[in-house]
């Protein structure tokens, strides 16, 4: 099933282009992994067959190796950027929501190790569940939110999107020096700490603030 943009929870006439994240944009995650806290922020790309809806059911690859979590603050852009000012990105926002990054990390640190791309691990089909968003008129900071996941009913990540190194108006002028936006689109705004390996049968609760609850089963 495609992945379709709701927001609102009505469906959006909007089809998702692409999806373009960060990594390592809260340092407490950067440092749980032994990664140093990046002085530019480290750009990287979803296609838009990686997107399903944080609903139901998320599969995960069974035979890859460890599959962690990474629930981020997600974007709708609703305008092209290019080199955009901060001012023109927040005219460009459509709403807000979630969305898991899903990545294959022992996969990703064989990339790493050689040099390599991290699209095999981070850009899979299904590798990025996205609830619906909320429209960002509903919101008053963006920059002040709890993030909270759930697994089996246990906090597994907790983080406040007012900890990211670098905030939601900068970073997505910054990708627009490298990357036109075009309305559809979505952007990932990097994972507090936390990440963890999934399993089958693990039951997923997402949080943001008291605006937005999604729940998922992995299969
Ligand atoms: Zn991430």
């Amino acid at each position: 099933m495609h992945y379709a943009h709701y927001l609102n929870q009505e469906p959006l006439n909007l089809p998702l282009g692409k999806i373009l994240c960060v990594g390592r944009n809260y340092a407490a995650h950067a440092r749980e992994l032994n990664n140093p806290v990046p002085t530019d922020p480290i750009l990287f790309i979803k296609p838009a067959t990686a997107a399903v809806a944080f609903q139901d059911t998320i599969a995960i690859p069974r035979d890859q190796g460890q599959c962690h979590h990474e629930l981020e603050l997600a974007v709708l852009l609703g305008q092209h950027l290019k080199n955009a000012t901060e001012d023109e990105v927040q005219n460009a926002i459509l709403g807000y929501g979630l969305g898991l990054d899903l990545t294959l990390r022992d996969l990703q640190s064989r990339l790493k190790e050689q040099g390599q791309p991290w699209e095999k691990a981070k850009s899979w089909d299904g590798a990025c569940p996205l609830s619906g968003f909320i429209h960002g008129s509903a919101i008053d900071d963006p920059q002040s939110l709890p993030l909270t996941l759930w697994v089996n009913d246990q906090v597994r990540q907790e983080g406040n999107t007012g900890d990211m190194t670098t905030p939601i108006l900068p970073l997505i002028a910054y990708m627009t020096r490298y990357f036109s936006l075009e309305p559809g689109d979505v952007v990932l705004t990097g994972t507090p700490a936390g990440v963890a390996a999934l399993a089958p049968g693990d039951r997923l609760r997402a949080e943001l603030g008291d605006l937005l609850q999604c729940e998922a089963t992995v299969a």
